[in-house]
């Protein structure tokens, strides 16, 4: 029986309620005033529900969905404005214990290389991508008990985080590794991680259990209820994603939702973060054997809903996505991008050699990161390096009503505009500083508060003079 604040997982993801959701959206496709009245309630930014989100995303009329893609787009304008937030994924370890079918570290595959990095190449790493400018990154690693432990994975945030190398930092880690106890999830909080990711992969059980046929990660509901337990350790920020492709889109995104609903109902604070990978191709990983695969249009469609959805949640898009579709998506709510990423374990040191064989997926946007700095610049958004709010204290409810109500605009703005002049400073080609300064001058003027706007500029002349790290 579906109850949003259950702690049990079939019911606050209740198969009955999703199936009962997807027949309402078929029934009401055509409904055009239904579809309006919801559209038009959306305007607000307060967020839809998961039944008026799937009648929107059966919605086949062309120009009520362009509609959705432009309100989208202002939707995520008007919480966090221009700036698209930065980060890097930093793999740790391969070695995974879980039988995964879609993914190349699953435990039967033995044509993979598996590596995991000491302490010494985890340093390697952190400067390489602190020298790429990176001050945002997302740990990756399999899930194994005996190789990647959670004492290894406190020992690696310690070291990066210990690393200044030149003007560089690692200032916010975040952390997605496979469902654990509510001790470990202290223990994650106590290291300082930012926000802690976990995908669902798949949010019917079914499916669930035939692509996850062995291993840990096979409990459906301890993995399904893990954000929950990350919440009681005091983790405040939890990012959700599935796998699209997987299973349907339409009974995916209709979990998704209810799971954020869920998070939001029991402790006040919905996902930091929804992450909106799909399947891709990988070593031992062919497309074609997931009938669920989604062509972009669709792809891009969920991107849209979801923002208008959960209109505060920070939108994620990686690397497996080419830069068309990535440039797609940024119109249609993206307000965070992996850049220059490498999905294998040490690629940054050491990006030519033996690591590309341990890689999770192959990228399709490989361009470096002062290419994708240059390319946000010229399309007008603000490349942003910000970490500020979890070092300010401003995570669970308190970031949550900020940005429901779109203040947090007001700290976003002045802290991409002050750590994108650090970048153009430290790391930046010639071309991309002259086009970096250029919409810095412009930006500042849209910084609405006149108080904030001369301290930023103040800052912006004493980064010049080689200090860093201010922030709102
Ligand atoms: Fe392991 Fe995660 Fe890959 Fe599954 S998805 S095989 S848990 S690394
Ligand atoms: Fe993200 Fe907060 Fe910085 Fe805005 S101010 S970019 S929400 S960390």
């Amino acid at each position: 029986m579906y109850n949003v604040k259950s702690m049990k997982a079939d019911e606050f993801i209740d198969d009955g309620e999703i199936l009962a959701t997807l027949k309402y959206a078929q029934e009401n496709k055509d409904n055009r005033e239904l579809i309006e009245s919801i559209i038009e309630k959306a305007e607000d930014c307060k967020g839809l529900s998961h039944r008026e989100a799937s009648v929107l995303l059966a919605c086949e009329n062309e120009e009520l969905n362009e509609k959705m893609y432009a309100l989208a787009k202002k939707i995520k304008q008007r919480i966090y404005g221009n700036r698209i937030v930065f980060f890097a994924p930093l793999y740790l370890s391969n070695y995974c214990i879980n039988s995964c079918v879609y993914c190349p570290y699953h435990v039967k595959n033995k044509t993979i290389c598996r590596k995991k990095l000491t302490q010494d190449e985890i340093k390697a790493e952190t400067i390489a991508l602190q020298d790429m400018g990176h001050k945002r990154l997302a740990l990756e690693a399999g899930e194994d008990p005996i190789n990647n432990p959670l004492e290894y994975i406190l020992e690696c945030i310690d070291t990066i985080y210990s690393i200044k190398h030149k003007n560089g930092a690692i200032r916010r880690v975040n952390v997605n590794i496979a469902a654990t106890t509510v001790e470990n999830y202290k223990k994650l909080k106590d290291a300082g991680i930012g926000t802690y990711i976990l995908f669902q992969e798949t949010y019917n059980r079914k499916n669930y259990e035939e692509l996850h046929p062995a291993g840990p990660k096979s409990d459906y509901e301890y993995h399904t209820e893990a954000h929950d337990r990350a919440m009681q350790g005091g983790i405040d920020d939890v990012g959700l994603g599935v796998l699209f492709g997987l299973g349907t889109y339409a009974y995916e995104l209709c979990g998704l939702l209810m799971h954020a609903e869920h998070l939001e109902a029991v402790f006040g604070v919905g996902p930091h973060t929804i992450s909106v990978p799909r399947i891709c191709p990988a070593e031992d990983i062919d497309v074609n054997d997931f009938s669920n695969a989604l062509p972009d249009k669709i792809w891009q469609k969920l991107v849209a809903i979801i923002r208008i959805a959960v209109p505060y949640t920070g939108m994620i898009v990686s690397t497996r996505e080419n830069e068309e579709n990535r440039r797609i998506a940024l119109e249609l709510g993206i307000s965070q991008i992996s850049g220059a990423s490498k999905t294998s374990v040490g690629g940054y040191a050491n990006p030519d050699d033996e690591t590309e064989n341990t890689a999770q997926f192959d990228r399709s946007d490989t361009r470096t990161l002062d290419e994708v700095a240059d390319w946000l610049i010229r399309m007008g958004y603000i490349p942003s390096f910000c970490t500020a709010c979890y070092r300010e204290g401003r995570t669970g409810d308190r970031f949550m009503s900020l940005a429901k109500s779109g203040a947090i605009g007001n700290c976003c703005q002045p802290n991409a505009l002050m750590t994108l002049k650090e970048y153009l400073i430290d790391y930046a080609s010639e071309t991309t500083r002259k086009h970096g300064e250029e919409l810095i001058e412009k930006e500042l003027l849209n910084i609405p508060n006149e108080k904030v706007r001369q301290i930023t500029i103040d800052n912006l002349k004493k980064i010049e003079n080689d200090e860093r790290d201010f922030r709102f």
